[in-house]
């Protein structure tokens, strides 16, 4: 399947004359189309929400969007928290998953009223001593281990430092319970990026049944499983992508085989999405403005991993179409870098495309989730503006391109930078 992107050349041109390149661009159309279909998938569930994890796409713009579709955020931090609070996200709207969390968040999250997930059974204390005990209390479940989704998409829960273990939850739900908890949640993220319309089924079967034990061990109200995020894109052209409608009804089945016999058909069903809500709908822009020939043929582009880390940080793959040459042969082999003084700083490598010229329009698939946000300023290299192309159209700055002072806003209390 060939990928396609969601502007034309001419749009560029036409939006260039603006906004410069580099720059992220987000498709309004598609992620809201996105967000209704996700809800429409797990309609049956009548708690059903989706927290749209923050950190993917910080941008309150976007949340603001998506929050028109009955999204609530999925915040773990104090910075993430203030979106949510500037965005009039209240209650249980608000979804807490911290880790080693810092002191004075938990107070945070509760004087807001949303919901505080616990990473640890150590964290009870720390949470009771800033913040008292909240009605609603969701824990975070590792069954360590390696868990496996029936086409051998694999993740390694035994080795990550997230979660209680099965018998610290058991032990957690009971002093909450003692403490005055009236209602619990499960929270359970066991695998990334998967692409298969079976991880959510399986993730609910293993939840549902702890949720089962729980309930009778601990004599507990379960009011809420939380499937997390995980839901991957495909970012090859050849991977399949996921269908939320199957996933939805693959859920579906496992609740009525597991909750509702069990007396439990008042769960509410949580996720906590993140790429798959995002992903696809986002592309960094950038402009071919070098190429060299050495030992291998480069591209120099004016991105770099400051704008998109993915690639250099994991290797990941992202798609690339060369604007204006989609029909054109991929006869050539490039590696399509940016400026930074690090080897890594690699949009591809040995990527067959169309012959490239100094002022083509790189277009880079499927950074809209995990892109601009895990930017950094490595060389002192600046982040890029986004934009978002709105339904009708039109384009809107929703956030602009960092200066240098910006950069140097963190000298502000010397004069030695003025
Ligand atoms: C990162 C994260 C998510 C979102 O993950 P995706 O892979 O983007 O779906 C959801 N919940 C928690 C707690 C996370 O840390």
């Amino acid at each position: 399947m060939e990928k396609k992107p969601f502007v034309t050349l001419e749009q560029l041109q036409e939006i260039e004359k603006t906004y410069p390149t580099p720059f992220h661009i987000y498709d309004e159309k598609g992620f809201m189309e996105n967000a209704r279909k996700v809800n429409e998938a797990f309609a049956w569930n009548k708690g059903f929400r989706e927290y749209f994890a923050v950190k993917a796409t910080p941008n309150p713009f976007i949340i603001q969007k998506l929050k028109e579709v009955g999204c609530g955020v999925d915040c773990s931090s104090e910075t993430e928290l203030m979106i949510a609070e500037k965005l009039g996200f209240h209650g249980d709207e608000i979804m807490y998953s911290s880790n080693e969390t810092p002191e004075g968040e938990f107070r945070y999250c509760n004087a807001l009223g949303g919901i505080i997930n616990l990473d640890d059974i150590t964290l009870i204390e720390d949470m009771e001593a800033e913040c008292g005990i909240p009605e609603t209390v969701c824990c975070r479940y590792n069954p360590g281990g390696v868990y496996e989704v029936c086409n051998g998409i694999m993740d390694n829960p035994g080795d990550a430092k997230y979660g209680m273990t099965p018998n610290q939850i058991v032990d957690a739900f009971k002093i909450l319970k003692e403490k005055g908890v009236k209602h619990f949640g499960v929270h359970a993220f066991l695998a990334s990026n998967t692409v298969t319309n079976d991880y959510y089924p399986m993730l609910a079967r293993d939840i549902f049944k702890l949720a089962v034990d729980l309930k009778n061990e601990c004599g507990v109200h379960i009011a809420f499983v939380n499937l997390s995020g995980g839901v991957g894109i495909p970012y090859t052209p050849e991977q399949e992508p996921n269908d939320i409608m199957a996933i939805g009804e693959g859920v579906r089945q496992v609740y009525e085989e597991i909750l509702v016999p069990e007396g439990m058909d008042d769960v509410a069903i949580y996720t906590e999405m993140g790429r798959f809500m995002m992903g696809p709908y986002g592309a960094l822009v950038t402009k071919a403005v070098h190429e060299k020939h050495i030992y291998k043929e480069y591209i120099g582009v004016d991105a770099c991993a400051v704008n998109l880390m993915r690639p250099a940080m994991y290797n990941a793959y992202h798609h690339i179409t060369v604007m204006g040459k989609e029909d054109a042969p991929a006869n050539h082999e490039y590696d399509i870098v940016g400026s930074l003084c690090e080897n890594n700083d690699k949009f591809c490598v040995d990527r067959r495309l169309p012959k490239i010229e100094k002022g083509d329009f790189i277009y880079i698939h499927d950074t809209g989730a995990h892109g601009f946000a895990m930017g950094y300023n490595y060389n002192g290299r600046l982040k890029s503006a986004e934009l978002l192309l709105k339904e009708d159209g039109s384009v809107e700055l929703i956030r602009r391109a960092e200066t240098p002072e910006d950069y140097f806003a963190t000298f502000d209390f010397s004069d030695i930078m003025k």
